[in-house]
């Protein structure tokens, strides 16, 4: 009657509620709901009732009075059936226990369409069912985590119907499966951790699981019994019916694997089918209405026991993020630095999601925690992600397929999910999931040969984990929106704190600019000041020097101050130099170099006698800037080359410039007695000198004039040197 041909590549579109077909180990019949007659009935009827389908078909459906009785004398089908129609529900008649030659059955009955379903199948009374129901949900519900609530759901369905393997078998987002509980005989190969393709219990039969709690295969190697009509090209529908025949395709699994009887019981959460409970049997086994109804009942009070629990739990990992997030703000109010808050306690950003890895880069460091990829591919994804991504957060589970070079490293890290800290695109925390594949951890053994792979044998849980591992293949699990909030929720705390540090040092540089604008008035009235006494002290001093009364001690003392007061004047016009580079205005011109480095270079030659040096000038290309203050500049380092130099045998001087698309950079290189490594920072500080230096005439002012000069035109200064192989002091100005 049904046509439809099966394979690999159509078993979505096979109409499996049609099949025109049911199990044999019951009979059906059909009655039309407008005149009472039986307008379908399965083949296999007449081994039951004793008579020819075709006798019955059409007829009334008083005519099956003879063949089907009850312990009620006055039993009818009709009455029965109408009473149905009033009560619109047969659940407190189904399953009905009725005699047909001498031998019990149960009737279950069902609607479909313009038909009632009367089904009829064997009564065994193998359970008492009660008693166990009200056991098994109390052990059930002692599992306090969901692992524990369906490691004990499956045993006790095990318990119950007895079946050689009892699996819970769980759909995940994409609509693939994976066995997340097992109860089974010993001496049975486990599936449990394997991952099934969607494919695998197609959408239709989905759909029936939602309708059809349980499901009953009672022997995979009886032949099916055809329903017969004469209502040609209506086939019935059998969407409720216990007895519906099973797919070609399912039942060729089902023998692939060794199974002769499978029973599933639906577990559905939030009104989505959430899993099943899969019972294999390596043998026949037929259980009768009453015990599935049962299981049915273990799997409700699973499925609802599943729903709070995993609420439960799913609360559990948003709390914990929110946990996280509290934490690590206060950690980021104590701690000095950010990266150290992040990561250096016993919560970090790791814990802020639930991928295997994280790692943060800030401030041009790169810090990371848990699985990773290497430092050097993180700074390249950093940089591509920087090239392809302006969003504030970005995620991804399959990265390896957009970005060729994470093919080195998917198992660490297939999904990335990236949040940046600051306005600048280098600075990101970057979280990382595994490939799922290599997360799965199973107990077959992958290597073992599978069926044949011809056809209808490729079905078999070890080919289905293996279509499965193909299908993930590159990916990893999905970012779940819990983690992409909280990882929002980060990302705020850490914009607000460094936006705080940001305004605090923005506080700081204005007040830091006042007091040296103060300074600056101070030093300059100061030195301004000074000089008038300072006047005074020289004058009187040397016209005492010419009172010839003064004897040879007085004189020298006179000496002695007018070395000193000369010295002082000296230091207050560097002084005041200092002053002025903060309050002169800068004229930008476009500065000869060549003229401007040979005449100071000859007046500072003159002004050290330093007639034995030898000079060598490169090219020098002109630089946009103050030419009084860039005079200042060279003046100040040449001097100083000069003269800490000039203990040398041969004292050597170089200046020499090099010119890019950004910048001029002039190098001034000495032979000298070179710095200390050690007080790097402090040559440019104010007053400050080296301890080499006693000898030599300075007031430790020169560099700090040469940077802030250079700091006003926005270029950069430092210097190379080693104590006694000689110094080289580099400006940088913009091109
Ligand atoms: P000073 O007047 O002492 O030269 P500067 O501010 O010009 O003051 O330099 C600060 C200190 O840096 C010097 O005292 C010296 O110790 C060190 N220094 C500067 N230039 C050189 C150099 N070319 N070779 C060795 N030491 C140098």
């Amino acid at each position: 009657m049904n046509n439809f041909s099966v394979d690999l590549t159509n078993c979505d579109k096979e109409p499996i509620h049609i099949p025109g077909k049911v199990q044999s180990h019951g009979f059906l019949l059909a009655i039309d709901k407008t005149n009472y007659s039986i307008s379908y009935a399965s083949e296999n009827a007449e081994t039951f009732i004793g008579t020819a389908v075709s006798n019955i078909l059409d007829q009334p459906v008083a005519s099956l009075t003879g063949f089907i009785k009850q312990q009620e004398p006055d039993f009818n089908l009709e009455d029965l059936l109408k009473l149905g129609m009033i009560r619109k529900s047969f659940d407190a008649i189904s399953p009905l226990p009725v005699e047909i030659n001498n031998k019990a059955y149960y009737l279950i009955i069902n609607q479909s369409a313009t038909n009632w379903l009367l089904e009829f199948e064997p009564l065994t009374l193998q359970y008492d069912i009660q008693s166990s129901i009200g056991r098994s949900a109390s052990s059930m519900l002692q599992g306090k985590s969901v692992p524990a609530l369906l490691k004990a759901g499956a045993a006790e369905v095990k318990r119950l119907i007895e079946y050689d393997r009892v699996m819970i078998y769980k759909f995940l987002e994409d609509g693939h499966g994976e066995v997340v509980a097992e109860e089974k005989e010993k001496h049975l190969e486990p599936f449990f951790g394997l991952h099934y393709p969607a494919s695998d219990i197609p959408k239709q039969a989905r759909e029936l699981y939602k309708l059809n709690l349980t499901r009953l295969i009672a022997d995979v190697n009886t032949i099916d019994a055809p329903i017969l009509t004469f209502r040609e090209n209506t086939p019935l529908d059998l969407t409720n019916s216990s007895l519906r025949a099973v797919s070609p395709i399912h039942i060729q699994y089902l023998k692939n694997m060794g199974v002769h009887s499978s029973f599933s019981i639906s577990l559905i959460s939030n009104g989505e089918l959430w899993g099943l409970i899969a019972c294999h049997n390596y043998s026949p086994k037929f259980i009768d209405y009453k015990a599935r109804e049962g299981s049915k009942l273990i799997g409700e009070i699973l499925s609802s026991a599943l729903e709070f629990r995993q609420e439960e739990e799913d609360s559990e990992i948003v709390e914990g993020f929110k946990d996280t997030a509290i934490v690590l703000a206060e950690h980021l109010s104590r701690d000095q630095y950010l990266v150290d808050a992040l990561t250096g306690h016993s919560t970090t950003i790791l814990n802020a999601t639930q991928g295997a890895g994280v790692a943060i880069i800030f401030e041009n460091k790169l810090k990371t925690i848990g699985n990773t990829p290497e430092d050097k591919d993180i700074w390249e994804l950093a940089e591509w992600l920087k090239n392809n991504s302006d969003e504030s957060i970005y995620y991804t589970h399959r990265l390896s397929e957009i970005f060729n070079p994470a093919k080195m490293y998917k198992q660490v890290a297939s999904g990335i999910l990236v949040g940046s800290i600051s306005k600048s695109p280098d600075e990101i925390i970057i979280w990382f999931k595994p490939e799922q594949i290599s997360k799965v951890n199973w107990a077959g053994n992958p290597d073992k040969a599978a069926a044949p792979s011809e056809g209808l044998l490729q079905l078999s849980p070890r080919k289905s984990f293996e279509i499965w591992s193909q299908q993930v293949n590159n990916t990893s699990e999905k970012w779940l929106p819990e983690e992409i909030t909280s990882v929002l929720r980060i990302r705020e705390i850490v914009v607000a704190h460094i936006n705080k540090k940001a305004n605090e040092i923005r506080l700081l540089n204005e007040k830091l600019q006042t007091a040296y604008e103060e300074l600056d008035t101070f030093s300059y009235t100061i030195s301004h000041d000074l000089r008038t006494p300072l006047t005074s002290i020289k004058t009187y001093a040397e016209l005492m020097l010419k009172n010839k009364s003064i004897d040879e001690n007085g004189q020298k003392m006179l000496a002695r101050i007018l070395t000193g007061a000369d010295k002082m004047n000296f230091l207050i016009k560097e002084i005041l130099n200092l002053a002025r580079v903060g309050r002169l205005e800068i004229n930008f011109e476009r500065v000869n170099m060549t003229s401007l480095i040979n005449e100071v270079t000859s007046e500072v030659l003159t002004a050290y006698k330093a007639d034995k040096a030898e000079l060598i000038l490169g090219q020098l290309p002109d630089v946009k800037g103050d030419k009084t203050m860039l005079a200042q500049v060279f003046t100040n380092l040449i001097s100083n080359a000069v003269k800490y130099s000039s203990a040398a045998q041969k004292p050597r001087i170089e200046i020499t410039a090099t010119e890019n698309n950004s910048e001029i950079v002039y190098a001034v290189k000495d032979n000298g007695i070179g710095i200390d490594n050690r007080y790097y920072d402090r040559v440019f500080e104010l007053f400050k000198r080296m301890d080499n230096v006693k000898e030599i005439e300075g007031t430790g002012v020169g560099l700090a004039i040469v940077k802030r000069i250079v700091e006003r035109h926005s270029g950069r200064v430092w210097f190379e040197s080693k104590l006694n192989g000689g110094s080289t002091f580099y400006v940088a100005f913009k091109n």
